[in-house]
């Protein structure tokens, strides 16, 4: 049997993360407020091609239509939500994990 992993804080509260699990690509403006409140580097910013391709910002010979956010580092995620908080257009869900 599996439970949904927790953890004891100091003060004795049970507190249980729920992790970034998914980014709605299509909803994402690209307006990088998730990234500036993750302190865990989770998040990257990319352009998306005419095509519907994910490039790499710091290539400059490629051209893209807008900026989207992605999930680049999921296993850094410590589960706060904060960029599920700040985010306009609600593009994020979380979830806890079993263990
Ligand atoms: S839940 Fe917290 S650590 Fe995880 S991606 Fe969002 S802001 Fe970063
Ligand atoms: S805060 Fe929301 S809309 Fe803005 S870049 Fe992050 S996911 Fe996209």
């Amino acid at each position: 049997m599996s439970d949904t992993f927790s953890v004891k804080l100091p003060g004795g509260e049970m507190w249980t993360p729920t992790f970034v699990s998914t980014l709605d690509e299509q909803k994402c403006i690209g307006c990088g407020r998730c990234f500036r409140v993750c302190s865990r580097g989770v998040l990257q910013l990319v352009g998306v091609s005419e095509g519907g391709d994910l490039i790499p910002l710091d290539d400059d010979d490629e051209e893209y239509e807008k900026k989207v956010m992605t999930i680049a580092h999921r296993e850094l995620c410590i589960g706060c939500t904060a960029c599920a908080q700040i985010c306009p257009k609600k593009c994020y869900r979380h979830a806890a994990v079993q263990v």
